[in-house]
């Protein structure tokens, strides 16, 4: 009784702890089950030197244009969680990313965090109309989730089934925390350090104050080719996962 009086105080310290992003405090059921339900996908173990970026939180005006701009110039495809009433803002922007080859995943209109009860329906309509965002910007359905900070439950997770979304987080290695401004060299050895075939790297293309993103992509690019990996989107890269062998009896 008394840890579940306590549980929000925890939470609450998490958040103003600024750590949000790396935790799912509020998921019920392990990793696991969701994992080998293949509900949400945080890596995609494959034998394929391969690796997916992902960047949150846009699109912008600025940033967005610079990181479009590096990745064609490395031939790298990345996928962008856009947020519903930025990509209505920018919508030249997410048509921009989709036309040179790069996946554009929903990542909620308003950016709530669905770590407390949230009516369905509200997160059902952050869903629906950056759907609908996505679509008219782009012609093209979405069908990958990333809720805000990372926070799911089953809820969450069924609600984005039933709208025809896969939940994508990320690899727990692979949190640059670069929307917090850690310096570009942390950035860069965030992901330098830990890459791994079919890691998904976390990146913020929308970041309050100065961003380091771009200045550590500058490095991460050009480093990661020449270590032999191809920049795939999310949805490629699920398709590259390594099959099981079925057990015989
Ligand atoms: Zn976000």
């Amino acid at each position: 009784m008394m840890l579940l009086l306590k549980l929000p105080l925890l939470m609450a310290a998490v958040l103003s702890l600024g750590l949000a992003t790396s935790f799912s405090p509020s998921a019920s059921k392990g990793r696991e089950y969701y994992e080998q339900r293949g509900e949400v996908v945080w890596e995609v173990p494959t034998d394929r030197k391969v690796i997916a970026l992902t960047f949150d939180d846009g699109p912008h005006p600025v940033h967005t244009d610079h990181i479009l701009k590096l990745l064609k110039q490395y031939d790298a495809k990345a996928t962008f969680f856009v947020v519903g009433n930025r990509a209505a803002k920018y919508p030249e922007l997410v048509r921009r990313a989709a036309m040179e080859g790069h996946e554009i995943g929903n990542h909620t209109y308003t950016h709530p965090y669905f770590n407390r009860n949230r009516h369905t329906e509200t997160m059902r309509r952050e869903l629906s109309d950056t759907h609908d965002a996505i679509f008219r910007a782009t012609g093209q359905p979405p069908h990958l989730f990333r809720p805000p900070g990372g926070y799911y439950n089953e809820a969450v997770v069924h609600m984005a089934k039933q709208s025809g979304y896969l939940v994508i987080l990320w690899s727990w290695d692979q949190d640059t925390n670069d929307w917090r401004s850690p310096g570009t060299g942390r950035i860069v050895r965030k992901v330098l350090d830990h890459d791994h075939n079919g890691d998904i790297v976390l990146f913020h293309d929308f970041v309050e104050g100065r961003t380091q993103t771009v200045d550590a992509l500058r490095v991460i690019l050009p480093e990661l080719k020449q270590r032999g990996y191809q920049f795939v989107t999310v949805s490629e890269l699920l398709s590259m996962r390594k099959s099981v062998p079925v057990k015989k009896p």
